[in-house]
């Protein structure tokens, strides 16, 4: 049908679909080999710091794929992919297991753990996590669960009952990417969220814009104002920091103060030194 001058566009086009698409599948083949033997994923933590004291409040995992022939992979390469061939609750999971695991034997605060949307709806979430937190046997309030606006979006009575119930179990749900979707302050005050992370899209313009210390302040007073713990992400240099001092956020998170790093350089990133 396509016109002799379009059939060689459109068969390129074709071939690199199928080039894609047997890319994506045999990632598929090998994400399940991971999962299974559980080699090659890893976890790291990033430190989040308290702007009061500069103390280590907590950490949150992040995790990596240690690829067999294209190295270190970062989540946004194998999330979605997770996702869209089922295996993110199998993913997720592993990352809950093994964060959990790590901070039961040692002396962090808590560590935060993300969770894609379609994990947390799946009918067996809640049980799954109070089950690791059982396994592990470390205590609810040491577990932070990180989920994204789009998640309250869908303002749905099964997620609503989710979230109460790792609320009750006294798991802390802290809102990530904050500023990046749409909820309403309704959103906020019906489904309780006990901090909101600041997307690092906000911090990146302060210096910038000059209006964004206004806003990142009106966040700060609405999080408060809901007995919420502000944290602002991405905090990349000096200025940053002082400014998101100055303005009142309860904790900072960024490669300024420490990036991602695995569990064993954990210990040499005690505190800052907010002087
Ligand atoms: P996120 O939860 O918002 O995590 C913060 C991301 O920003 C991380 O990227 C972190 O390495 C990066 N980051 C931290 N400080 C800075 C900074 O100062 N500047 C800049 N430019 N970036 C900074 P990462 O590890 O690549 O993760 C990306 C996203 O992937 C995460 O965003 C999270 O949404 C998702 N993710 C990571 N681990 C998991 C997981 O175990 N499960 C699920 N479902 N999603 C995960
Ligand atoms: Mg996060
Ligand atoms: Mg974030
Ligand atoms: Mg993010």
């Amino acid at each position: 049908q396509a016109k002799d001058n379009g059939r060689g566009r459109y068969q390129l086009f074709a071939g690199e679909m199928d080039e894609a698409v047997k890319e994506r599948h045999l990632l598929e083949i090998e994400l399940r080999a991971a999962l299974a033997t559980g080699t090659g994923l890893a976890l790291v933590y990033q430190p989040i710091f308290s702007s009061t004291d500069g103390s280590l409040s907590g950490v949150e995992a992040l995790v990596r794929w240690n690829h067999p022939t294209r190295g270190l992979l970062a989540p946004n390469v194998f999330i979605t992919l997770a996702e869209e061939r089922g295996l993110i609750d199998q993913l997720g999971l592993w990352v809950l297991r093994s964060a959990c695991l790590f901070v039961a034997t040692s002396d962090l605060p808590w560590v935060a753990v993300n969770v894609s949307p379609m994990q947390f709806r799946s009918e067996r979430f809640a049980q799954s996590v109070l089950t690791v937190l059982r396994e592990t046997g470390i205590s609810p309030h040491r577990l932070q669960i990180e989920i994204t606006e789009g998640l309250l979006l869908q303002n749905s009575p099964v997620i609503q009952t989710i979230l109460t119930e790792l609320r009750a179990s006294g798991i802390r749900i802290a809102l990530d990417d904050f500023g990046t979707g749409y909820s309403s302050i309704s959103y906020l005050r019906n489904h309780g969220i006990d901090k909101l992370k600041i997307d690092q899209s906000f911090t990146a313009l302060l210096g910038k814009d000059p209006q964004i210390e206004s806003i990142i302040k009106s966040i700060v007073d609405l999080g408060r104002s809901m007995n919420m713990v502000v944290t602002a992400e991405g905090v990349e240099t000096p200025m940053q920091k002082s400014l998101l001092i100055n303005i009142g956020c309860d904790e900072l998170q960024g490669y300024l103060l420490s990036k991602p790093v695995p569990p064993e350089q954990l210990s040499s990133r005690k505190s800052l030194s907010f002087a």
